[in-house]
Parts: C-alpha cells; sequence; structure tokens
C-alpha cells in the first residue's frame, strides 16, 4: 500500500503558533532555516527511494526557486501552500483568490510545471469557507487536502468525511489527513504535532489501521521546521511554545524509521484511482 508523503515547505516563523510573535512585515529579517531543512528532506527522501508532494508556500518559492526546480528535479511533485500563511477563515473570498494565485505563479514560475494541487494553511477549510473549493477549481487546482477531519481548538473539521471525496458545487478532490478511529472517537494519525510529540508507535498504530483495516491509502504530512531543534526560540504564549517546541530532536530519526517501514510516495501516485474517470 503506497501512502503519500507530504510536506508543507514554510520557515519556523511562519506558523500559526509564531504569528504572535512575528508579523509577515518582519519575515525578510529573519534568520532562515527552510533551505538547510528541505534540502535534509530531500536528503532522507533520496536514500530510501521516496518521492513526495512538497506544498511551498508561495513566499518560499519567491526567494528560494532552487528548492522548488530541485524539488521537480528530484521527482517530488509541487503543489501549493498559499502565499502569505493566513487561515482561509480570515479571508474574504477576493482575498482568499488574489493569495493562491500570486502562490501558484510563484511556484509554477520557479518549477516550470504547472501545479494543481492545494494545501490550506493550518487545515482553515473549515465552516464558512465553502465558497474556496470553487476558486481553487477556476484557478486550475484539482485536488485540495485542507482537511484534517478532527476536533481541534484552531481548525476543527470533526463532521467532515474521513475518506477522499468531492466538493459539493465545484466537485474539487479532497484528500484528507489521515486519522484511525477508536472507540466512537477520530485520532489524527497523519503527521504534524501528533507525529512529532506522540511516540512512533502512535502514528504506525493508526498507519496499520488505515492501510490494513480499511485498505486505503493513509495522506501524511511535516513540515521542514519540525525536524530542526536548533531553530530560534521566540517568544510566544506557553500553549505555542509547546505546539512548536516539543520533541524537534527526535522527529528526523522517527521519520527515517516510518519511511522505512511503510511505503509513501506523491499524492497523485498514492491516490492514483481518484484520478480515474
Ligand atoms: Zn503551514
Amino acid at each position: 500500500m503506497l501512502n503519500a508523503m507530504t510536506i508543507d515547505v514554510e520557515d519556523y516563523f511562519h506558523t500559526e503558533a509564531m504569528s504572535e510573535a512575528v508579523h509577515r512585515d518582519q519575515w525578510t529579517t529573519m534568520p532562515s532555516h527552510v533551505q538547510r531543512n528541505t534540502e535534509r528532506l530531500y536528503e532522507l527522501f533520496a536514500e530510501h527511494n521516496v518521492t513526495a508532494t512538497m506544498f511551498f508556500l508561495g513566499w518560499v518559492a519567491e526567494r528560494f526557486p532552487s528548492l522548488v526546480s530541485q524539488a521537480v528535479k528530484l521527482g517530488h511533485e509541487v503543489a501549493c501552500h498559499s502565499y502569505w500563511h493566513r487561515a482561509v477563515f480570515r479571508l474574504t473570498p477576493e482575498e482568499f483568490r488574489e493569495d493562491t494565485k500570486r502562490a501558484k505563479d510563484a511556484i509554477e514560475s520557479a518549477a516550470n510545471v504547472p501545479v494543481s494541487g492545494y494545501r490550506a494553511p493550518s487545515f482553515s477549510l473549515i465552516h464558512g469557507t465553502e465558497w474556496a473549493p470553487g476558486i481553487l477549481s477556476e484557478l486550475g487546482f484539482t485536488y485540495d487536502s485542507s482537511i484534517n477531519p478532527i476536533a481541534h481548538d484552531f481548525y476543527s473539521n470533526a463532521d467532515k468525511p474521513r475518506i477522499p471525496h468531492r466538493h459539493s458545487e465545484s466537485g474539487l478532490l479532497e484528500i484528507p489527513i489521515a486519522t484511525a478511529r477508536l472507540g466512537g472517537r477520530t485520532f489524527c494519525v497523519g503527521g504534524g504535532a501528533y507525529f512529532r510529540i506522540f511516540p512512533l508507535r502512535y502514528s504506525t498504530w493508526g498507519l496499520s489501521c488505515v492501510n490494513e483495516q480499511e485498505k486505503r491509502a493513509a495522506m501524511f504530512y511535516l513540515h521542514p521546521w519540525e525536524i530542526d531543534a536548533d531553530q530560534p526560540r521566540l517568544n510566544v504564549k506557553l500553549k505555542s511554545k509547546m505546539r512548536q517546541y516539543t520533541r524537534l530532536d527526535s522527529t528526523y530519526g522517527k521519520l527515517e524509521k516510518l519511511i522505512q517501514r511503510y511505503k509513501f510516495g506523491a499524492t497523485k501516485d498514492a491516490f492514483a484511482e481518484h484520478w480515474k474517470s
């Protein structure tokens, strides 16, 4: 069973948790770690023959175009993670269209290939953003992976389908982040903080549930800053510190074990059946 390995390519200061300390006007003044961290992931993936989908922040693609062209050269799929990393539910439809188009243009001009996948910052395609899939379709996207169907303090989407489906009206394909069901509850087992903070066996339990019991591919995600124990510590509230800085030092090793144990590829390969008409 081939699962999807996806990386949201952003720097440590782009996250929602750090936005209280660093405004986007200050981004250019911050010491950047995204190139080094992403290249470490490229090396790890090359070593284990993993191809991935790299969801680039448009801001990163514009400043580090060689990271994008390198991804294409290495056989990875290149996709879009917005331009300014703002939650979709805080934008008007027009602001969303402008941000997404700017990001897609920046990524495509660095990649020299068309971009057809989108992931919203912080899984922010929640209730109230029903207009967004239609705009993504109009801009030429063929799939979205912005729904993490769990209860969460920032992006709750617990009532959304856990499996790939099409948005009504636009027909845009949605590939949700992997979750597992136990005792009537839904657990996020598709990466990020859940992979980084909990022991590896939590994620392997979850991926085995999806692959072996449900006989489905799992959508897994991580960020380059999650393997970076040396990232500068910013002055944010305790909850944000816990969210961003917990177990950064063990994530790389866990990721290597995970890709040795499960098969991973780009989204279009792992979920290929959904592109067949
Ligand atoms: Zn992000």
